[in-house]
């Protein structure tokens, strides 16, 4: 399988050729297509996110803990709390601290630990149908919560996707021993639709994967957009 740097420098290169095509073609300004060269590259990290101590589990576990400690904090602010001080526009309060903290700390140690012990390296989460869920995900969480721009949240789910299938094919093709023509025994491990040894889990996440395409509305802006780019390239 491919390391950690051949993966960003892979991701690197295929985001920065994606982000600069589509800004010449003026499909989208240059600030909105670098973003997404961060989400192709961001997509190609979570694959390896079953690694136990990699730096894409490690940040990722940083990650939800502070967004979920941000959220508990602003929660707590909105009861009856002790103000301690004031930030511009916000009183902060004790409880608000405490709560930040006590998420972060609840999800960045024994829920990463709980993560570690229940995943195994190459497993589901390196299947086709969790990187769905991570870009479908991604649409339905700025939808619903963030009050995204369709379009915009539709390309970065769509790229998030497209750097975890990057990661995907790039494993697959370093199992070939191009040299040698000889296939090493890893080969058919990176590239699958869900994991044929967890039929539990692997049930489970397309369950949750259609459930997301009949939820979420259907895709109009990013239709037009792919057809706009396929008559600028025709
Ligand atoms: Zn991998």
């Amino acid at each position: 399988m491919a390391n950690f740097a051949t993966h960003v420098a892979v991701a690197g290169m295929v985001a920065t050729g994606m982000a600069s095509g589509i800004a010449v073609t003026g499909m989208l300004s240059w600030s909105d297509s670098l973003i997404l060269g961060v989400f192709l590259v961001a997509g190609t990290l979570l694959p390896d996110i079953d690694v136990d101590g990699g730096r894409p589990q490690r940040w990722l576990f940083s990650l939800l803990a502070l967004a979920a400690a941000i959220v508990a904090s602003s929660l707590t602010t909105r009861m009856q709390t002790t103000p301690l001080f004031t930030v511009p526009g916000q009183t902060v309060s004790c409880e608000a601290i405490a709560a930040g903290f006590l998420v972060w700390l609840l999800i960045r140690y024994p829920a990463a630990y709980l993560f570690q012990r229940l995943t195994r390296h190459r497993g589901l989460c390196h299947s086709l149908v969790v990187g769905g869920l991570w870009g479908l995900g991604w649409v339905y969480l700025g939808l619903q919560c963030l009050a995204s721009e369709p379009l915009t949240i539709w390309l970065q789910g769509m790229t998030l996707f497209l750097g975890f299938l990057v990661h995907l094919v790039l494993d697959e093709a370093y199992s070939v021993d191009i040299n040698n023509a000889r296939i090493k025994r890893s080969f058919g491990s990176a590239l699958k639709i869900w994991e044929p040894d967890f039929p539990v889990g692997s049930l489970l996440a397309t369950a949750a994967l259609m459930g997301l395409v009949w939820l979420l509305p259907y895709p109009h802006e990013l239709i037009q957009w792919l057809h706009r780019g396929v008559q600028l390239l025709g």
